[in-house]
């Protein structure tokens, strides 16, 4: 047998013969702790020595209580690259993805009125989020993975000289969330096919010269059932009554309850756990903006505001809970969550809706008037 060993632990010189599983799994020699305590305490140092463990090398995890029928389909496909000629948010490069420009702003609860030259620029900036989303939509259809998903709206956000902002927030592996049937948001695309009857959400979200754009919609795969057609007609109808509220002095705290109002009226609940928010240099900043009622939110709406609203509307209860993949939100009963998204200015007179789509509704600039102002086109 060896020589004896000493505990690695900070200040134990006892002797030690467990060793750490994952350094074993990774052939690093001399990690050994005298108890499975010692090592558990000094696990965030120790952690350090750990080669990254790629998301790639997860596997399914059986005995996790799934809520409903959904799996992770595992292995993740390798990380998606972005040509380094392409600007990258913070956070692209942060070993833990995290965003420092974000972390000083959330010191601030004040909401960036942006000037002219930065509303021309959100306005770029949504407009290819918007073409990306219908892109990614277009694939939609039974036997296609969510990887697959990913992979061509990847390329169609790199082909716009743009990064995809999910890619390495605070370790999201993957370009964009693709939320299937009971996920209610930041589903992780993965080797699952999509089959006849299911729904899917994809929120796309690109960064390009120094801004950032965010939508989502829900759509069905294949013909679904009438429970399924009614959800996602009222997770959409919310988001529409919730942008008519907004205009100059309206607060963003009552916008909650126009889309609860909405969501009860047609027998469905109200996520309260992901919020709207402010968005512009920064992927999440001030305002939040709940989706339920009675909230506490803070601030009032003034033109040159940016943020979205993206309420996630439930069959059955609000609750949610969570995948160990850390991302993953699900709802507690397994029943269907879906989910529509658009980014928003607040206009002179009102607002214009910067993601919107060619069927739906728009705001279009009057040309008789300054910029800012725009008016209600029904198109
Ligand atoms: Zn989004
Ligand atoms: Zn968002």
């Amino acid at each position: 047998m060896g020589e004896l060993q000493r505990c690695q632990g900070a200040g134990c010189t006892k002797e030690a013969k467990l060793q750490c599983p994952t350094c074993l799994k990774q052939k690093i020699s001399g990690s050994f702790f005298c108890s499975q305590a010692c090592f558990k305490e000094n696990w965030s140092t120790h952690k350090m020595v750990h080669q990254p463990t790629p998301v790639v090398e997860k596997t399914y995890i059986p005995k996790f209580p799934y809520t409903g029928t959904l799996r992770a389909l595992y292995p993740l496909s390798p990380r998606r690259q972005v040509p380094p000629h392409i600007e990258r948010p913070d956070y692209a490069d942060h070993p833990q993805g995290i965003s420092k420009s974000e972390k000083t702003a959330k010191a601030n609860t004040s909401i960036k009125v942006l000037n002219k030259e930065e509303i021309e620029e959100m306005r770029t900036v949504c407009k290819l989020a918007r073409e990306v989303l219908d892109i990614g939509a277009a694939t939609i259809k039974p036997g296609v993975t969510t990887d697959e998903i990913d992979r061509v709206i990847h390329e169609a956000i790199v082909e716009r000289n743009s990064y995809p902002s999910p890619l390495n927030y605070y370790e999201f592996p993957k370009s964009i969330c693709t939320s299937v049937n009971e996920v209610i948001c930041h589903g992780i695309p993965d080797r699952r096919e999509l089959e006849e009857g299911d729904i899917i959400n994809l929120d796309v979200s690109l960064y390009h010269k120094g801004f950032h754009a965010d939508l989502n919609e829900t759509y069905p795969v294949g013909t679904i059932d009438e429970e399924s057609i009614k959800l996602i007609r009222t997770a959409k109808d919310c988001l529409d009554k919730a942008i008519e509220c907004v205009r100059p002095g309206f607060l963003y705290r009552d916008l909650g309850a126009v889309i609860e109002k909405n969501a009860k009226a047609n027998n469905c609940s109200v996520v309260r756990t992901y919020c709207g928010h402010g968005i512009h240099r920064l992927f999440h900043c001030a305002p939040n903006v709940p989706h339920y009622a009675k909230n506490k939110a803070v601030g009032t709406m003034k033109p040159g505001h940016c943020f979205t609203i993206e309420p996630m509307i439930n069959l059955g209860t609000w609750h949610d809970r969570h995948w160990p993949d850390n991302w993953t939100a699900v709802t507690e009963d397994g029943k269907r969550s879906a989910q529509f998204e658009h980014t928003l200015l607040v206009t002179e007179t009102g607002v214009e809706i910067l993601t919107a789509g060619k069927n739906e509704r728009q705001f279009v600039p009057d040309p008789n008037t300054k910029s800012s102002n725009t008016e209600f086109k029904n198109l």
